[in-house]
């Protein structure tokens, strides 16, 4: 298992360390996690945080997380959901064993909670409607009412529960409520909710139940059976710890869990709410869960990032309980980093141009020997085909060049990655004025690896033999949204966050598998798409660019 969190933990006296420190003692390893996903959509970046933490934490210490699915709400939840986060967990390098949970699989211990909880006359059967409820709940100011049904006898509450459980009412008619105090300053702790009637089919239990357990009820008696010591959960659980607590004190649990809430991770430019995220794939405006333009674990990957850099960018983020906003070029640079001394340089034209070299033999085709990668040594080389057509990017062309352009205009000298110098001499046109192709002429005594210091050029730009080129469609990503402040939840879809280009690569990528990755020179990191890609139709997605904006202290 991936120790996670390590050095954020021990460098920084990290809160949740030291909670655990005061909590266990000396014994550490006692300490039990869960990861408690509701299988209702694809775990995104966010999820990674929560994973790191519970796995990592629990790694650290020696101790155990479990895996476990809160499925008690059935309305959305599916087992492709449910595949898709095993899948995810395991790609990000973490391991539940043997501690595979569902939450439905404990509706009958929870049932017998609830009727306990009716015997000690701690719970009724209340007839108040969901508006009925609302109205009388008071506010942050006043104590709210009690209900009518308060005080009914656990005789006919018990009878009246079990009605509810054999399906004698519709949804809606009744409800099972914690008796604890409608003048409560803690508005959850007024008579709340705790079984729900609701007549739906469950992706795990079928149609046995038709009244299921309200979260607030469900979650702390989960982490209790499972003999979780730290519920580790995300801030806007804070003012239901009190309910939760008292759930467990209730019950007479030997392991009394504790909550403990941190920060969700927010991040730049970027929608993450399942809500949100499903809404896009069911209206089909990206391709799928997996679009690598979302912020899905599933996404993310299909774009190329790998585990070790989810796991660096939730270790480098760290923990708190203050709301903040992490800025999307920091994840960017952790997979930067770890692609940076592995993965091998080639060439890639996504924008071509034909650069045709007048001066050089019409029928002759020389193998250049070139490096993999300019300090692993251990990439090798590569031989790369060299002829009198190349492709060029349109842009490293100028007619009308700026000030301090050295790539190629007229009379202007570059050389061309590992090949030789060239000098621009004109271009061809066609009817509208739109430059076709450019032309050059070589001096054959510039050849890579010689050793030449006669005369330094200021432009290295890269290129691909015409005759051998393999075409390919390469994806470029921008922000999958942009603020708009006039859309409902702040956001709108970018237009331009997908760009297809129509690009030649070198023809040593010919043979790229499925989520092989390279560094196109001077473009970035990019992976053969894991849905698309094939031998005869290449695609590939760009991982990041090179330009790096994020600077670590
Ligand atoms: P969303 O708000 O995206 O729909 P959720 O909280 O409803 O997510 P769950 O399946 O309930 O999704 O989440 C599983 C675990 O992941 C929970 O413990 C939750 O607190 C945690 N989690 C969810 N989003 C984030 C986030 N942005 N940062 C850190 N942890 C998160
Ligand atoms: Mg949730």
């Amino acid at each position: 298992m991936a120790a996670t969190g390590e050095n954020n933990l021990e460098n920084t006296g990290n809160f949740l360390h030291n909670i655990i420190k005061q909590d266990l003692g000396e014994d550490l390893s006692r300490i039990k996690t869960r990861f408690p996903p509701e299988p209702n959509g694809y775990l995104h970046i966010g999820h990674a945080k929560s994973i790191c933490l519970n796995f990592g934490l629990a790694a650290q210490y020696g101790g155990k997380c479990n895996l476990r699915f809160d499925d008690t709400n059935p309305a959305k939840e599916s087992t492709e959901f449910v595949n898709s986060i095993m899948e995810d967990i395991k790609w990000l390098g973490f391991d539940w064993e043997d501690r595979l949970y569902f939450a439905s699989s404990y509706f009958d211990r929870m049932y017998d909670c609830a009727v306990e909880l009716i015997k000690k006359g701690k719970a009724f059967v209340c007839d108040m409607s969901a508006e009925q409820m609302r109205q009388a709940r008071g506010t942050l100011v006043t104590p709210g009412e009690e209900s009518p049904w308060r005080n009914r006898s656990v005789e006919e509450n018990l009878d009246l529960f079990a009605r509810m459980k054999n399906g004698e009412f519709e949804d809606g008619a009744k409800t099972l409520r914690a008796k604890i105090d409608m003048a409560s300053p803690n508005m959850n702790m007024r008579d709340p909710v705790i079984y729900r009637i609701a007549h739906m089919t469950h992706h795990a239990s079928g149609d046995k139940w038709c009244i299921y357990p309200m979260y607030d009820f469900a979650h702390p008696l989960e982490d209790a059976f499972e003999g979780i010591t730290h519920s580790i959960c995300t801030m806007e659980f804070e003012d239901h710890r009190p309910l939760y607590d008292w759930v467990v004190n209730e019950l007479d649990f030997e392991v009394k869990p504790r909550q403990v809430e941190f920060a969700k991770l927010n991040l730049s430019d970027t929608v993450m709410g399942k809500r949100y995220l499903r809404n896009l794939v069911e209206t089909e405006q990206v391709d799928g869960w997996d679009d690598p333009r979302l912020i899905t674990l599933s996404g993310i990957r299909r774009r190329g990032y790998t585990p070790e850099s989810i796991r660096s960018f939730c270790d480098m983020i760290g923990v708190s309980k203050a709301n903040s906003v992490v800025d999307t070029a920091q994840l960017e640079y952790c997979i930067r980093e770890d692609l940076k001394p592995k993965t091998p340089v080639v060439m890639a034209v996504l924008d071509p141009i034909k650069l045709i070299i007048d001066n050089y033999p019409e029928n002759k085709t020389e193998m250049l020997t070139v490096e993999n990668h300019p300090e692993n040594e251990a990439l090798g080389r590569r031989e790369v085909p060299f002829s009198r057509e190349l492709y060029i990017e349109r842009s490293d062309f100028e007619e009308n060049p700026p000030k301090k352009f050295f790539r190629l205009t007229y009379g202007m000298e570059v050389r061309l990655k590992g090949a030789y110098f060239v000098t621009c001499t004109g271009c061809d046109k066609d009817g509208d004025g739109n430059v076709t192709a450019v032309h050059c002429t070589y001096d054959p005594a510039t050849k890579s690896g010689l050793d030449f210091t006669a005369r330094k050029v200021k432009g290295t730009i890269h290129w691909v033999n015409a005759a051998t080129a393999v075409p390919a469609k390469v994806n470029l990503y921008e922000n999958l949204v942009t603020a708009d402040e006039t859309a409902e939840n702040g956001y709108a879809l970018n237009p331009d966050s997908l760009k297809v280009m129509d690009a030649y690569l070198e023809p040593f990528l010919k043979d790229a598998e499925r989520m092989q990755r390279f560094q196109f020179m001077r473009h970035g990191y990019f992976i053969a798409d894991s849905k698309h890609h094939t031998k005869d139709n290449a695609v590939f997605n760009r991982i990041v660019s090179l330009k790096n904006s994020f600077k670590p202290q």
